[in-house]
């Protein structure tokens, strides 16, 4: 027996040093407190287990029959044996901890140094056509830019800022101010202060470059009564801290100016001061200063808990067929575009007439909204998009099409007995199908301005028309341009069935270091955690019984992905209303693709904790799934995350390839 014991002390001495490590992994507390984003810099520097390499004296051949184990083995066999089962249990019960600690590291260090491999690769790309651009002096504009937006809002006249937001932008600005305007209340933000701005992603297209910045600010959020002047909410002048994402497009050719551009008033192309009235074009040069053709224009504003970073390897189906015909052809341009509809689309619930539609939509469709009551009897207070997606294009005869994402939320009022009356938050995923003629093609020196006539360049005289004053030509018959032809609800909307080969990238992309990653089923790839969150409820609700264990799930997922927890109350309350009109797992297929897209998301903080493992089981189980190919998915999704954090953290093997 001591003779095999002394035969065992030095491999199991050597698990003990090896252990060491783990618990001071484990007590490092790894995985917790991630921020997210920032802080990370630049890819390698990836040390391995570290500490592994202990106890260097213990050379192989000298050892025998000199050890100090082999004393106490002499002297104290119980206290030896008791000392091996002690080394047993605790590796037993912490080892698989310490493993779990471990990879929860990777997988946060990993995610880091996959966004920053990304954004490394995109500035270089973008540094590389406009050597004077630097990403300090850019995020150094952004501050101002941000308390100007604010105050123009808060003065409700959007001209002062209108030479450097897109036409999606604008629209949507303009038709909440006109809401407020209508309900008689102006928001005003005051004590508006900037906290941080940082960039969260940065892409190089074809077409576009992307810069999106995260901003955390503070402000005194109130509303005010217009005819009496009375504060309506938050009379107390409580300060809110909130946090959103704010995209800003450039075409690749614009060149960092060394005077002030249009972010600071300034016409970007003749340096005239800018005095804007209807359209964002210089009265100087006649530029159409928003186009992007010169400086930054602010193309998307959304919720932190709302974003989603774009996937710079997600191919568009159907966007390589349409592209080899239509060389300028890009998502950008179609989401603005599809993002000016849907306001319009908005604006004509408020109006209850379809006049604001009339320039963006087929005749097909105005005349189906003006004659179903839905468009009439309900109009939506404070209405917000979340983020803008190109899902597809769909070629075809005699009309293209393209499908285009928009998720939102407000508050309902429904017509009754002649008035309107407050029904409570809805949230709502819409597909917007917008079409175009076969064969036409897009305008590359429109860049992202669509709110002009596309025959002869003319600004438009009046929004509502749906033909040019100058030249005829019709805005809305997709003979030139992308027209809204249908709204379908993306619960029952089916991706178009047109033979979607295996495209290539859809756009050049720079940021080739990303990871192939496993192609996410199309059905969740587009959620953000605040959509997971609404789909989550919904799952709870259905069957009207919500478990106290899934509310804290809920919770937890709102806290780790910084989503205002009283939301959950406001879904909680829409899901049982049944207003909660977005998509729902029908196929296993589907529910799997959820719960992976559920598992992915616990794994922000780099691990699925057992109490997230046993919701998960509850939510599958909910929705047709067993309990073992939960914990199945979950595992492969946190094998996978490990791979990809693996991969980003390994230095590159070969310098990028040079666009
Ligand atoms: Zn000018
Ligand atoms: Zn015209």
């Amino acid at each position: 027996m001591l003779r095999r014991l002394r035969g065992l002390c030095l491999p199991l001495f050597l698990l003990a040093l090896a252990l060491t490590p783990v618990f001071v992994y484990a007590r490092a507390g790894g995985g917790q407190g991630y921020s997210g984003g920032g802080g990370y810099s630049g890819g390698g520097g990836y040390s391995g287990g570290g500490g592994f390499g202990g106890g260097s004296g213990y050379g192989s051949g000298h050892y025998r029959g000199h050890s100090p184990f082999d004393k106490m083995i002499d002297e104290h066999p119980i206290a030896f044996i008791l000392m091996v089962l002690v080394i047993m249990y605790l590796f037993k019960r912490f080892g698989n901890e310490g493993v779990n600690v471990y990879k929860a590291r990777t997988i946060v260090r990993g995610s880091l140094a996959q966004r920053a491999n990304d954004m490394t690769a995109a500035l270089a790309d973008l540094t590389r056509r406009d050597p004077d651009f630097r990403i300090e002096a850019f995020l150094a504009r952004v501050s101002p830019v941000f308390r100007k937006v604010q105050t123009a809002w808060s003065n409700g006249d959007m001209a002062a800022v209108r030479a450097f937001l897109s036409d999606g932008v604008i629209e949507r600005f303009t038709l909440q101010l006109a809401m407020n305007k209508a309900l008689g209340i102006a928001n005003r933000m005051s004590a508006i202060q900037v906290l941080e701005t940082r960039l969260v992603q940065a892409e190089s297209a074809a077409h576009f470059d992307t810069l999106h910045v995260h901003i955390r600010a503070s402000a005194v959020d109130t509303d005010v009564e217009l005819r009496a002047g009375e504060v309506i909410r938050n009379a107390d002048r409580f300060e809110e801290e909130f946090t959103e994402v704010w995209s800003f497009l450039r075409r690749p050719g614009a060149k960092t100016l060394a005077r002030p551009g249009s972010l600071e008033g300034h016409c970007p192309n003749c340096g005239a001061p800018l005095q804007i009235v209807d359209a964002a074009r210089c009265e100087a040069c006649r530029s159409w200063v928003n186009s992007g053709e010169y400086d930054w224009v602010l193309a998307e504003i959304t919720q932190a808990c709302e974003w989603l970073p774009r996937d710079p390897g997600r191919a568009v189906p159907g966007f390589a067929e349409l592209a080899a015909d239509d060389p300028a052809l890009n998502v950008q341009f179609l989401e603005d575009r599809a993002s000016v509809a849907f306001w319009r689309w908005q604006a004509a619930h408020w109006d209850e007439r379809a006049e604001s539609l009339r320039p963006v939509a087929t005749e097909t469709f105005l005349s189906s909204f003006a004659s179903s009551r839905i468009g009439l009897d309900s109009r939506y207070k404070n209405a917000a998009a979340g983020s803008v997606e190109l899902l597809a294009f769909e070629p075809g005869e005699p009309c293209d099409r393209a499908h285009v994402l928009v998720k939102w939320c407000g508050e309902a009022l429904g017509r009754k007995d002649g008035r309107f009356a407050d029904e409570g938050h809805v949230v709502r995923h819409h597909v917007l199908v917008l079409l175009r003629r076969h064969g036409v093609r897009t305008d590359p020196r429109s860049g992202l301005v669509s709110a002009r006539c596309p025959a002869c360049g003319a600004p438009p005289s009046d929004p509502t028309a749906a033909r040019c004053a100058y030249c005829e030509a019709a805005f809305n018959d997709g003979s030139r341009q992308w027209v809204l032809s249908e709204i379908i609800s993306r619960a029952v909307w089916k991706p178009p069935t047109t033979p979607a080969r295996p495209s290539p990238a859809p756009e050049p992309v720079a940021a080739a270091l990303a990871p192939p990653a496993a192609p996410a089923d199309d059905w969740a790839s587009l959620l953000a955690p605040a959509d997971a969150l609404a789909i989550l409820v919904a799952a709870m609700v259905a069957d009207g019984v919500v478990e106290p264990r899934e509310l804290d799930f809920a919770r937890a997922h709102a806290r780790k992905h910084s989503i205002p927890e009283e939301r959950i109350d406001g879904l909680l309350d829409a899901a049982r209303r049944n207003a909660l009109e977005v998509p729902r797992p029908k196929s296993p297929k589907e529910s799997e693709a959820f719960l992976r897209c559920m598992s992915a998301m616990c794994l922000a903080d780099g691990r699925i904790s057992s109490g997230e493992t046993r919701t998960l089981v509850a939510l599958g189980s909910r929705l047709g799934l067993d309990s073992g190919r939960v914990q199945k998915l979950a595992l492969e999704e946190r094998d996978a995350a490990v791979r990809r954090a693996r991969q980003a953290l390994r230095p590159p093997l070969s310098p990028p390839p040079s666009a």
